[in-house]
Formats: structure tokens, C-alpha cells, sequence
């Protein structure tokens, strides 16, 4: 059996003429295998409208970002969250600090600038001790003891940083 024109007119992609049709359906009819071919050429043409349509990728991206600008809204709720409730949980531990400086803000001034006073002088005077002991003996202060306490440091705004986010997530309800 001959199946030259029904093969190519199968595989191609141009249109038939009405008489091409009848005779490859007559064909088709008789011929099992351009019959199969012509099952595959339909299942594949399928898949190639199942791919996704124009535009798709677009709309996915689309919608990402809206999912990307709530989550973002979200966080930003958690965080106004967090700063209401530290707030409210330091008015509330030092209410009564707070209440004397209402009542009598000039004390409070007062204690606030001498407390400041202390720990400047205290400042100064850890700073006049460091430099002494950096000018009597330069070894005395190893240098390992700056790095550990840069460690502590790093270490507690980590710690510190953790429970932000943590709380942050309690908050949210995640
Ligand atoms: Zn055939």
C-alpha cells in the first residue's frame, strides 16, 4: 500500500483540501497504520495545547509578588506588633518610675541627668584604667580578652536578634 501523500498531509501542519480530507479518511479506514500515525499526530497536537498558554508565566509571576507584598505586610504587622507590646510592657515595669515623673518631672530630670553623671564618670574612669594599663604594661591586656568580649557582644544580639524573630512569629500566628 502506498502511503506517501496521507503521511505528509498527516505531518503537516497546513490545511487540507476538502477532496485531501475524504480521501485520507477513505485511507484512514483501510490503513492501520496511518491510522495510528494520525492517533499520535492528535495526542500530540494535544499536549501542545496543554502546554501553558501565552502569558501564563506572567500571570505566575504576578501573583507571586502579591504573595510576596503580603507576606512583607505581614511582617511589617508583626514587627508594629512586637514595638506596641515592648512598649506597652515597659510602660507597664516602669509605671511607677513614669508616675513619679509625671508627678514631679524635675526629680526624675534630676535623678536622669545624675545617674547620667554616674556612669560618665564611671566611663572615665574605666577609660583612665585602661589607659594606665595599657601605658604601664602593653602585654597586660591580652589580646584575646577584646575578642572574647566581641564575641559576647555578637553572641548577645544574636540571642537578642533570635527572640525579636521569634516573637515576631508568635505574633503573626505561624
Ligand atoms: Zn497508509
Amino acid at each position: 500500500m502506498d502511503h506517501r501523500p496521507f503521511e505528509d498531509w498527516l505531518l503537516a501542519e497546513e490545511p487540507l483540501t476538502t477532496q485531501q480530507k475524504r480521501a485520507l479518511a477513505a485511507h484512514l479506514q483501510v490503513c492501520p497504520s496511518c491510522s495510528a500515525l494520525a492517533e499520535v499526530n492528535l495526542s500530540l497536537r494535544a499536549v501542545r495545547q496543554a502546554e501553558p498558554p501565552a502569558g501564563f508565566v506572567n500571570r505566575f509571576q504576578v501573583r507571586l509578588e502579591a504573595q510576596r507584598k503580603a507576606m512583607r505586610r505581614r511582617n511589617v504587622l508583626g514587627f508594629v506588633l512586637l514595638a506596641v507590646s515592648a512598649v506597652v510592657l515597659l510602660v507597664g515595669l516602669t509605671w511607677p518610675a513614669l508616675e513619679a515623673a509625671v508627678e514631679s518631672p524635675v526629680d526624675l530630670l534630676g535623678s536622669w541627668l545624675a545617674s547620667l553623671t554616674n556612669l560618665w564618670a564611671s566611663l572615665q574612669v574605666l577609660f583612665h584604667a585602661g589607659s594606665v594599663l595599657l601605658r604601664v604594661a602593653p602585654g597586660f591586656v591580652p589580646g584575646y580578652l577584646w575578642m572574647i568580649l566581641l564575641f559576647a557582644f555578637t553572641g548577645w544580639s544574636a540571642v537578642w536578634v533570635l527572640s525579636l524573630k521569634k516573637a515576631a512569629k508568635v505574633l503573626q500566628g505561624v
